[in-house]
Parts: structure tokens; C-alpha cells; sequence
């Protein structure tokens, strides 16, 4: 029978649930248990597909074409393993199909109500990753903070499968914080005994706590919290503040959750969790030998999450080259063709970011122009792409109209137009190319030598794509096709030969990089930016043994 373990978040925001549920997911799946991990949001999107990335950081998508909240893509690079629209519900999902049905007819002349309509759906949703025997136990977080009003259905939903299910097969780990006050030098409970006191007031206990916290959490104290909280000793998790969410694994595994876990679910422990690659990759993350400084261009830069995918790559593709990859932020709309150099000198590499709309869209392409023309590894994603075919048009083949029909509709030289299928749509929510679709390479690309194959699959969130009636100009000029869908001749991959690193992509790479399979694309591009590092070395080097005189008389 599948088991269920729910993490729900008390005090405070941003408490990091989705690490924590992804680093105990990964310490059950490295014993052996078939594990999966799904995310409840209480707003009334349907999706967070239409929301900006100030509200709520990157939209994630998955293969089936899902967009979903950004944790998603946490447990997607902790497990190694797919998820899919099931692994993300939001609230307005759940009223949307229970509306659907009411009007359908469905209850029968019934009254339609929060408890029990919605909450049976809540449970019916919860309990669908379980069915047909796939997995051993699934993990459910709870987004929000106990206390707000719009999660108040979820806490029902959960007493009430617990209830179903016994406490053997259901178990609660709220994630609290315990803060420390310096004046008075001392960790405080009382925070985590409200939030705790307020769920049981909702008729549900949690089993475990996971407490984050700044200072070591004593015996004492953690006793303190047991019998305030009414939970076991054995059941206060101390999780300190980490140096990378990647070692989130390790200090769960060194305080027990896991097999606390097991424990209460009356599980077997099993063999001691397999992390041979993930300390692996640890250690080359610890102790990297060499550093490059990547430019990250995009219009959200100010905000940690809004990259998240693109950032955790570089991080895994860091690890992989056992290299230190420091990222510049840049904004693209501060960036202009006469502060250019200045910007950029300094970078081993630029990635430019995916994104919609027209704020910083000249920026993006002077630092295309800037990065093709002094041999600068260039990786472009998505919007990237669609820029480095409008700067290549510009500068190139002399097309100073070129355009993306999304910044200017009526532009005479659509370089990037509209997808034949997205003419007709006139609905925002999850309209736009969704999800994994297949790209053929050309076999003497550099993408398919990073790749190691010519058929590939990647994932892809887009309305516009390149305009097949410009790509002879372009091929005869140098930017090649190296990689288009078979079935339709849209455009995928975009190279430049002779460049040392230039390459640019309609799809999202990024989502797909997890730790233990981190993306070629990403490796290659560090790699080269490495190698950038040392060329720069060592021509700033022959700079300085030539005498000052002789470069000033030249
Ligand atoms: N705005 C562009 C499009 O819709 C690019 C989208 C993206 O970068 N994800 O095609």
C-alpha cells in the first residue's frame, strides 16, 4: 500500500519546503523506495502559467507540457526523474473541474460546498499518484503557511485522509522556523508552538518537525519543543541554514528524517541510502579548481527565482568542468552598444535568458552583437535565440528592419513570426508550443558532438519561432539549422561555426539538468568559457611581457 507523507510550513514564508521535501524524497529513493513528490498551491490560477516571475519566479515546464510551480523543477533535479501536470495542482484547478462537473450535472440537484466537494477533490487528487501500485510513498507539500485562510481546505483534506488511511499510513512533517534573538541571545520556540497549536486547532498534528533554524538546536531545547508541540523527541529535525541546497540531503540524512520517516510509516529501513554520485557531485561542487564569470542577461535578474532552472545548470554543469561558475546579472535594459565592452569585457561567457515582451529587448541584442563579435561563448535560450537571429539579421545580412513580430507586429522583415497554430488563440492560460518535442541534428554540429546523438527530445514553452523564409540568407552567411523538428522544419538549434562557442536554442534546455544528469548543452558552454578563461589569461599575459613603450607607440 502506498504510503503518504505531507510537509505543510508554519511562521514564516520561503522556509524552504520544497528543498526539504526534495531532500528527504531523495533519501527514500536512495533506499530503495519507488518515491515521488507533487506540490498543492492554494491560489486560484489555474496554473502558474500566466503569472509574472515578480509574482511567483520561474514557471516551470515539464514533459507532458505542464506548467508548474518552480519546485517542480526541485524535484525534478534531486530525483532524476520526470513529473508531470499530476505532480502540480492549484486551487483554481481544483474548483475549475469541480465547477465543470456541477455544471455538468454531476451532484444531482446536491448544494456544492467547500467541505465536502472540494476537499474530496483535494483527496482525490492527493491520492492519484498512488493508485495502480507505482510508488512506495508520495510526498505532497502543502504551499502556504498554516494560519492562511486559503489553505484551511487542504488541512481538512489531509486530517480527514489520515483519518481514512490510519497514522501507519499518513504522516504530517511541518516545517517551522525558530528564530534567534541576539539581544537576548536565545532561540525562541514560541513561534513554532503557535503555528502548531493553530493546525491542531484544525484537528491536525504533525508528526515531525523539521525546524530551520541559525544556532544548533540542543537537547534541551529540542525536547522543550517535542513536549510543547506533542511530538517525539526523535521528531525535531534541526535543519541549519546550508551552504548549497544540495547538501540538504545530507544534513536530513545526518539528523535522522528519514529514518524517522520510516519509522512512523512502520517501514523497514532497508539498505543505507545510495548517494555515491550525489557526494560525488558535492565534492566537485565544494572544491572546484578553476573559476569563470558567466553574464546572465535578462529583465527579471534582480530576482533569484526568475532563472531558477537556468542557474541550478550552471551549478551542475560548474561541477561537471570542476569549475567555480560565477554569474553576472545583468540587466538587459541598462545595456546599450556604447557601454557594451565595458559591461563585458570582464565575462568568460554569456547566456542570454528566455522572456516575453519588449523591456531590455535592445540590450539582450547588443550583447549578442557584442558576444559574436569578439568571440565570446554565446548560449542563447528561447528569446535568446529569437534575438541572435534579429542581431544576426541587423548586422549582419543589413536587414535593419528585423524584428520578432512580438516587439514589433508590423515590421517588414519578421525574422521571428508567429507559429502558424498560434494565430487562431486568442486565450493566455497554457496556449503557448508546451512540453517535450523531438529535434533532429545535423551530425557535423557542435550541439549533436555535445549531445552524442542527432535525436533529441527537449522541452519548449513558445508562440514565435524563426521564419523558415529568411534561413537560405542566413546559412549562406554563417548562422546554420543545425537542429530543426522533424515533423514541422521549425527551427531548433542555431550555430555559428565559426565562433568557438555560439549556440542557440528554441527549446529549454534548462529544465531538463539535473545532478546526476547534467545537460550537455550546459556543460558545453562552461567548458568553453573555461577555455575563453584561459585564452583571455594568457593574452593579458603576453600583454604585459611586451614593454608599456611599445604598446603606447602603437
Ligand atoms: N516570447 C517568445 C515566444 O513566445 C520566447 C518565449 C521564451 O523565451 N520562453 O516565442
Amino acid at each position: 500500500m502506498t504510503k503518504y507523507i505531507f510537509v505543510t510550513g508554519g511562521v514564516t514564508s520561503s522556509l524552504g519546503k520544497g528543498i526539504i521535501a526534495a531532500s528527504l524524497a531523495k533519501l527514500l529513493q536512495a533506499r530503495g523506495f519507488r518515491t515521488t513528490i507533487q506540490k498543492f498551491d492554494p491560489y486560484i490560477n489555474v496554473d502558474p502559467g500566466t503569472l509574472n516571475p515578480y509574482e511567483h519566479g520561474e514557471c516551470y515546464v515539464t514533459e507532458d507540457g505542464a506548467e508548474t510551480d518552480l519546485d517542480l523543477g526541485h524535484y525534478e533535479r534531486f530525483l532524476n526523474t520526470h513529473t508531470s501536470q499530476a505532480n502540480n495542482v492549484t486551487t483554481g484547478r481544483i474548483y475549475q473541474y469541480v465547477i465543470n462537473k456541477e455544471r455538468e450535472g454531476a451532484f444531482l440537484g446536491k448544494t456544492v460546498q467547500v467541505i465536502p466537494h472540494i476537499t474530496d477533490e483535494i483527496k482525490r487528487r492527493i491520492t492519484l499518484l498512488g493508485q495502480n501500485n507505482q510508488f512506495d510513498i508520495v510526498i505532497t507539500e502543502l504551499g502556504g503557511t498554516v494560519g492562511d485562510i486559503e489553505s484551511l481546505p487542504y488541512i481538512e483534506a489531509v486530517r480527514q485522509l489520515k483519518w481514512e488511511k490510519g497514522d501507519e499510513n499518513c504522516i504530517v512533517i511541518h516545517l517551522t522556523l525558530i528564530p534567534y534573538l541576539s539581544a537576548a541571545k536565545e532561540l525562541k520556540t514560541k513561534p513554532t508552538q503557535h503555528s502548531v497549536k493553530m493546525m491542531s486547532e484544525n484537528g491536525l498534528n504533525p508528526d515531525i518537525l523539521v525546524c530551520r533554524t541559525e544556532k544548533p538546536l540542543y537537547n534541551d531545547l529540542k525536547r522543550k519543543i517535542a513536549l510543547f508541540c506533542n511530538v517525539t523527541q526523535d521528531a525535531v529535525i534541526e535543519a541549519m541554514d546550508a551552504d548549497t541546497i544540495y547538501s540538504v540531503p545530507i544534513e536530513m540524512m545526518r539528523e535522522k528524517l528519514d529514518e524517522i520517516c520510516l519509522k512512523k510509516l512502520g517501514l523497514k529501513m532497508g539498505t543505507e541510502p545510495e548517494l555515491n554520485k550525489w557526494k560525488e557531485f558535492l565534492n566537485k561542487l565544494h572544491y572546484p579548481k578553476s573559476k569563470v564569470t558567466v553574464g546572465l542577461i535578462g529583465k527579471y535578474v534582480e530576482l533569484q527565482d526568475a532563472y531558477k532552472s537556468i542557474l541550478e545548470a550552471l551549478i551542475h554543469a560548474g561541477a561537471v568542468n570542476e569549475c567555480k561558475v560565477e554569474v553576472k546579472n545583468i540587466h538587459s535594459e541598462y545595456l546599450t552598444s556604447e557601454n557594451a565592452r565595458e559591461i563585458m569585457e570582464h565575462l568568460d561567457a554569456v547566456l542570454v535568458a528566455p522572456g516575453f515582451g519588449s523591456r531590455g529587448i535592445e540590450g539582450k541584442i547588443d550583447a549578442i552583437r557584442y558576444a559574436r563579435e569578439n568571440n565570446v561563448p554565446f548560449f542563447g535560450i528561447c528569446l535568446g535565440m529569437q534575438m541572435a537571429c534579429v542581431e544576426f539579421a541587423r548586422n549582419v545580412l543589413d536587414m535593419k528592419h528585423a524584428h520578432s513580430i512580438e516587439m514589433n507586429p508590423s515590421t517588414e522583415e519578421a525574422v521571428i513570426a508567429l507559429m502558424e497554430d498560434q494565430k487562431d488563440i486568442a486565450a493566455m492560460g497554457g496556449t503557448m508550443r508546451l512540453g517535450a518535442f523531438d529535434c533532429v541534428l545535423e551530425s557535423d554540429s557542435k550541439v549533436a558532438a555535445l549531445y552524442h546523438t542527432t535525436q533529441i527530445s527537449e522541452r519548449h514553452r513558445h508562440r514565435y519561432e524563426f521564419n523558415n523564409e529568411y534561413l537560405p540568407l542566413f546559412e549562406k552567411n554563417g548562422m546554420e539549422p543545425v537542429g530543426k523538428n522533424p515533423k514541422t522544419g521549425l527551427v531548433e538549434v542555431m550555430e555559428i561555426k565559426n565562433h568557438p562557442f555560439y549556440i542557440a536554442v528554441q527549446f529549454h534546455p534548462e529544465y531538463k539538468s539535473t545532478v546526476e544528469n547534467p545537460h550537455p548543452l550546459f556543460v558545453g558552454f562552461i567548458k568553453a568559457a573555461k577555455e575563453n578563461a584561459v585564452h583571455k589569461l594568457s593574452v593579458s599575459q603576453q600583454k604585459e611581457s611586451i614593454p608599456t613603450t611599445y604598446l603606447e607607440n602603437n
